[in-house]
């Protein structure tokens, strides 16, 4: 099996057994793509919104947040280019019975290729050291050269037959490229098909009368309907931001990869309301903005890259995702979007409502421009849970798995774990646990061996434990023992909250944005 595979394998069930993450309703054999998050998946989810909303309504004067309903007028979806227009191409595969995205397809094919030339690039390198210039290298060496054109030339005619709704000529490209299941290998495809992504439900109560909706299939529309409601009661001027962490549904055709691409799932979104003229501007700014929020977390510069999009959504006028190098290679993570004005402007003519901001400086009324920063929570979550989980051999050969999540994500701060319950050191240890419990999510264990006791901290990645010994009761010190050096120190139980908070503040993150 392959080592990714493994990686995958070991990350799944590790959230499984340390109550990250269940199957939905698992005692009915579960849902596909859907997810609980358990006690300690609550909480890291929970820091991760904290850290997503501190970064921007905190932090940021102009930016807002707003928590609109799931359920939505249904010509909002008419407006918004939902109804007619949120489809994938999909196609099965006659032998396997697998269901496809056309598309992804096409992309992985395109990847494979950028592999390729990844593969020239490095060779090069190594072959010329410290005199390989790699800007002329990549401008000027036929294979690379002919590596791109031929990826450029497939994404582009796959992106024109979509924008067409040539699904005949989508299904031809597959088989020119003679793309196979890549489960199977077999090439017996059947057409390309449109399949949209909503879902749909029923509001009222008799047949008759019951109105059609749609679960939301992305938090922005909340936000643009509210536009007006917001500028006005926050008296922001343009630019200005409305920020929303929200759950949105979408019925995917393809759902194999956990939490990567589930039915249901929350969306971190901001909406940031620009001038006409300057969203492209804005544009680049979120871009980096954001890139610098991920890089802030520590997995590492070299996992993130920016993909700009060939084939741009309806309503935008240049996109990009920050992708993210997960288990199975590098994946979405993020968009960023330059939505135009074309949500409002549809809004304004599906409502017969004015959408406008009154500029004062240009001494008009407009349908302001707008650029989104769009992060899935779950993806966020798989990307930090998947890097961070370790196995480790020490120095004296033992083995163990730890999470060495960012301290302030992690979803306990701190364990107290009194050597033994008698001899007073449960009191102590509990006097400790009531006075820190304010300021920060404990675990309380007196269960098993201490060593034991570390190592399912470790797995769960709890930044400290804290060992209430004979010693304690006397000297009023504990031991400490940080989660990644494993070092041990005595501590006044004075010094405690001081010495976690250092660790565990959400500042040391924030403040590398
Ligand atoms: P993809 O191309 O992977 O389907 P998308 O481009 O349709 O994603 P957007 O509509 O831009 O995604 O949504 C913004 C973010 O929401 C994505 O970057 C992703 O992190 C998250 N997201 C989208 N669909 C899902 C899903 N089915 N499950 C989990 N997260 C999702």
């Amino acid at each position: 099996m392959a080592k990714q595979e493994d990686v995958f394998k070991k990350v799944i069930s590790h959230a499984k057994e340390y109550g990250f993450i269940f199957p939905s309703s698992e005692i009915y054999d579960g849902l596909s793509a859907v997810y609980d998050y358990g006690q300690n998946g609550a909480e890291l989810k929970n820091n991760i919104k904290q850290y997503w909303w501190k970064a921007m309504v905190q932090l940021n004067e102009n930016i807002v947040g707003i928590d609109s309903a799931i359920l939505m007028h249904p010509t909002t979806w008419k407006a918004s280019g939902h109804v007619d227009a949120f489809n994938d191409p999909l196609i099965d595969n006659k032998d396997s019975k697998k269901r496809f995205r056309a598309d992804t397809l096409i992309e992985d094919y395109c990847a494979k290729i950028e592999d390729k030339e990844k593969k020239e690039i490095e060779k090069a390198a190594k072959r010329f050291g410290d005199a390989f210039d790699k800007d002329q290298f990549v401008a000027t060496n036929p294979k690379v050269l002919e590596y791109r054109a031929r990826r450029e030339a497939i994404l582009s005619r796959m992106a024109k037959s979509l924008e067409n709704e040539d699904l005949a000529d989508v299904k031809a490209l597959i088989e020119e490229l003679e793309i196979a299941d890549p489960d199977t290998g077999s090439k017996n495809w059947t057409d390309v098909r449109q399949f949209n992504l909503m879902f749909g439900t029923k509001l009222g109560a008799s047949a008759d009368s019951a109105m059609d909706l749609y679960l939301r299939p992305e938090t922005a529309q909340g936000i643009f309907v509210n536009f007006l409601n917001v500028q006005k009661t926050s008296r922001h001027k343009l630019p200005f931001g409305i920020a929303q962490i929200g759950k949105a549904f979408r019925n995917e055709i393809v759902a194999r990869q956990f939490i990567f691409r589930m039915r249901e799932f929350e969306q971190m979104e901001m909406q940031f309301f620009v001038a006409p003229g300057t969203e492209l501007e804005f544009y680049e700014k979120w871009k980096q903005t954001r890139l610098k929020w991920h890089l802030a977390l520590g997995l590492g510069d070299e996992n993130y890259r920016f993909h700009d999009h060939e084939k741009l959504a309806h309503y935008a006028n240049a996109a990009a995702d920050i992708e993210f190098n997960f288990p199975f290679g590098f994946k979405e993570l993020e968009g960023i979007h330059s939505r135009t004005d074309f949500d409002l402007k549809a809004h304004e003519k599906f409502s017969g409502r004015k959408l406008q901001f009154f500029d004062p400086e240009r001494n008009e009324n407009y349908v302001p421009y707008v650029v989104e920063t769009s992060v899935g929570l779950d993806r966020l979550f798989l990307a930090l849970f998947s890097h961070c989980l370790k196995d480790e051999v020490l120095e004296d050969g033992s083995e163990r798995t730890v999470l060495s999540l960012p301290p302030a994500l992690a979803p306990v701060k701190a364990a107290i774990l009194p050597l033994m319950k008698k001899d007073g050191l449960g009191e102590y240890a509990e006097k400790i646990f009531n006075d820190l419990k304010y300021d920060f999510n404990l675990i309380y264990e007196e269960k098993d061996s201490i060593g034991k006791r570390y190592r399912r901290q470790d797995a769960i990645g709890t930044p400290y434990c804290i060992t209430i010994d004979h010693d304690s009761l006397n000297d009023h010190t504990v031991t400490l023992r940080d989660r990644d050096t494993m070092v041990q120190e005595r501590v006044p139980v004075s010094e405690l909250r001081r010495i976690i908070d250092e660790k565990t503040n959400f500042r040391n993150i924030l403040s590398k944005i």
